[in-house]
């Protein structure tokens, strides 16, 4: 079921759902960002940013040793985080 953020009221909440589903494949667990707000708010937010660049060099990390096709995904992340992240768990179904 969609969520609609908490705070901007337009996007669609964060899903730690599709993150669960990629930590069950090995990956590095994800910080704990509150699911009630979108990406965005999340990452405007500076506490929830901190805790999603730790969690970046983690996953590429990760990333380069098990998903070769992922890589180009993950570094899409470091450039624009907020459509990567998405796009990223989506492959990984
Ligand atoms: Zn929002």
């Amino acid at each position: 079921m969609r969520m609609i953020c908490a705070r901007c009221g337009r996007n669609e909440a964060f899903s730690s759902l599709k993150l669960a589903e990629f930590v069950k494949r090995g990956g590095p667990a994800p910080p704990p960002l509150p699911p009630e707000l979108c990406l965005k708010c999340i990452a405007d937010d500076p506490a929830y940013r901190r805790m999603l660049d730790a969690w970046k060099d983690q996953l590429m990390a990760w990333a380069k040793e098990q998903f070769a096709p992922q890589v180009r995904a993950v570094r899409e992340w470091l450039a624009r985080p907020l459509e990567a992240i998405d796009r990223f768990v989506e492959s990984l179904r």
